[in-house]
Parts: structure tokens; C-alpha cells; sequence
């Protein structure tokens, strides 16, 4: 297959641009560098499968030659980057979108969008099953993020209705791994950091709020999987293994030895923070025989082994 991945330079987008050269696929990775890392994807300079296009996904996106598949995960994805750029989030999930689709369909290529959570908002059922409609504030801090990803949802199906598209709509859930960037603001590289730098751990709130801790790996095996199926609706992939941030503080903190401790902070600076957050993955499990093979502790192990280089 011939694939174009936006977002190549992410966190998972380079993960999955390896992933498909690795298959022996032929890659055009695409990223405008707004919070992806061109260090990410260094590796794959002169790689005989490998090009890299650096554009800005929401202006007309234009290809050279046939492709097979179009993976669409460009998109600030940490908080605190979708906060640092509310437009830019908007825009890549609707026009960034549009012409991603737009590509596929000229190309009569598959397509597959990286959805999300958060489009659950902050859920009122538990776990979540793909038919939850979801609970989020339109206008919250997080509604950039989240409502950009509910439009390309809409505009996915909308794309495999009304023209016939091929599409696939993964919805990711909390994901970790080597290639975060320390500075994301997300809780996996803030807590590795601090803790790596000998620092108490910044609990936000009483840390009763709960997520559930998917290995990059894992991910991008079950993302692979559901591109080759042939299941239009929505699938989640991520790993149930549900634990409060504040046991999660612990657990960093006594596999880094850190003498740091924990702090709490206020709440209010994460207005709009789910509560809970747990994927039912009974759809993964039974279409796709999808499940985590990687466990909270090995996958931080190796976490850990990564940003130790770079703290
Ligand atoms: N969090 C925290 N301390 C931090 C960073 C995050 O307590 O330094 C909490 C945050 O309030 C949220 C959870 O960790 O409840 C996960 O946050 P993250 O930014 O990783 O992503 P989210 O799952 O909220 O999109």
C-alpha cells in the first residue's frame, strides 16, 4: 500500500509511520511541525519508503500519485496544546478534515480518522461503549478539541455515506508512551519529568479522577487492525486497566524512586476535566481480536527508560 499519514511527526503518527514501513508499505508522512517533533521521525530520513512533506493539513492538500489509505491524525492532542491553540485544533478537525477526506476520495483510497475520548466528554456511563453519545461542553476549554473531533466524525460518515468512502473511525483513549514530549502538559511526561528531576508530582485536584493507560504499541497494533477491517462505525482502542491519578502519582513515583513526593493543585485550572474514563473494547475484542498485551508497569518501565534521556 501507498499511505499518507498526517501527523507523521507526532507521537502517534511516527509510531505509525514505522509501523507501516516496517510492513513494507511505502509512506508519505505530512506534518505542519505546530507540536509535532521532526526528531520523531529522523530516523526515516533517506528510507527508501519514506517522504516527508512539511504542510499545514487544513490548506488543499495536493499528492502526487496513487494512494491506497489516508490516516488522518493531525492534531494538537495534549490539553494544554489544544488550549495554547484553540483555532488551529478547530481547523485541523474540520478543514484539516475535509481535505484529508477529500484526498481519500479522489484517490479512492481508505480512510481513517483518529478520533478520540474526548468525544465523550465527561461521561455519564461507565465504561464507555462507541453507542454513548457523549456529554461535553460546547464552550469549555476542552470543546475546541472535542467538538472538532465530533465534526470529523460526522464528516467521516458523511464522507462514507454520501460518496462511498472506505472510512474507519478509531476513538483513542489516554495513550503513553516513547515520543511524548516532556513539555505536553499531559500527565504521563509532567509526572516521568518531575519525578525523573526529583520533584513532587503535580496532582491536580484530589486526584479521584480516573484514566485508563494504553502502550503506544498496543495502539498502534489495534489502529492497524481496524484499517484492515472492513468496520465503518466508531471502535475504541485503549486498555480498560482503569486507576486514579493519584495511584498513578504513586506508582511513578515508586518506580522512579522518587523522593519528591506528590503536591495537590487547584482543580480549577483544568475546568471541564473528566472525572472518569474507562474504553469497553468489547467491539475491538470481538471484530478486530484486539486486546492490551502490555501492562501498566512494563510499558512505563520503558516510558521512563525514554525520557530519562531527555530530562
Ligand atoms: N493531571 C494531573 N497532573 C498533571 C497533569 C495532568 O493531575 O501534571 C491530571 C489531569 O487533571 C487529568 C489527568 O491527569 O485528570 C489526565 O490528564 P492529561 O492531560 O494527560 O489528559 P486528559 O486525559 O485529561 O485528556
Amino acid at each position: 500500500m501507498r499511505i499518507l499519514i498526517t501527523g507523521a511527526a507526532g507521537f502517534l503518527g511516527s509510531h505509525l509511520c514505522d509501523r507501516f514501513l516496517a510492513e513494507g508499505h511505502e509512506v508519505v508522512g505530512m506534518d505542519n511541525l505546530l507540536t509535532g517533533k521532526i526528531e520523531n521521525i529522523a530516523h526515516l530520513a533517506g528510507h527508501e519508503n519514506f517522504t516527508f512533506i512539511k504542510y499545514n493539513v487544513t490548506s488543499y492538500i495536493y499528492i502526487d500519485g496513487p494512494l491506497d489509505a489516508v490516516l488522518h491524525f493531525a492534531s494538537p492532542a495534549s490539553p494544554i496544546d489544544y488550549l495554547t491553540y484553540p483555532i488551529q485544533t478547530l481547523k485541523v478537525g474540520s478543514l484539516g478534515t475535509h481535505n484529508a477526506l477529500g484526498v481519500a476520495l479522489a484517490k479512492q483510497a481508505r480512510f481513517l480518522l483518529a478520533s478520540t475520548s474526548e468525544i465523550y466528554g465527561d461521561p455519564l456511563v461507565h465504561p464507555q461503549t462507541e453507542d454513548y453519545a457523549g456529554n461535553v461542553d460546547t464552550i469549555g476549554p476542552r470543546g475546541v478539541y472535542d467538538e472538532a473531533k465530533r465534526f470529523a466524525e460526522a464528516l467521516t460518515m458523511a464522507y462514507h455515506r454520501a460518496h462511498g468512502v472506505e472510512t474507519r473511525i478509531v476513538r483513542i483513549f489516554n495513550t503513553y508512551g516513547p515520543r511524548m514530549r516532556l513539555d505536553d502538559g499531559r500527565v504521563v511526561p509532567n509526572f516521568v519529568g518531575q519525578a525523573l528531576r526529583g520533584e513532587p508530582l503535580t496532582v491536580y485536584g484530589d486526584g479521584s479522577q480516573t484514566r485508563s493507560f494504553c502502550y503506544a504499541h498496543d495502539l498502534i497494533e489495534g489502529i492497524y487492525r481496524l484499517l484492515l477491517s472492513d468496520f465503518n462505525e466508531p471502535v475504541n482502542i485503549g486498555n480498560p486497566n482503569e486507576i486514579s491519578i493519584l495511584e498513578f502519582a504513586q506508582l511513578i513515583n515508586t518506580l522512579t524512586d522518587n523522593p519528591g513526593g506528590i503536591v495537590f493543585q487547584e482543580a480549577s485550572r483544568i475546568k471541564g476535566d473528566p472525572q472518569t474514563r474507562q474504553p469497553d473494547i468489547t467491539r475491538a475484542r470481538t471484530l478486530l481480536g484486539w486486546e492490551p498485551t502490555i501492562d501498566l508497569t512494563t510499558g512505563l518501565h520503558h516510558t521512563i527508560r525514554y525520557f530519562q534521556e531527555r530530562v
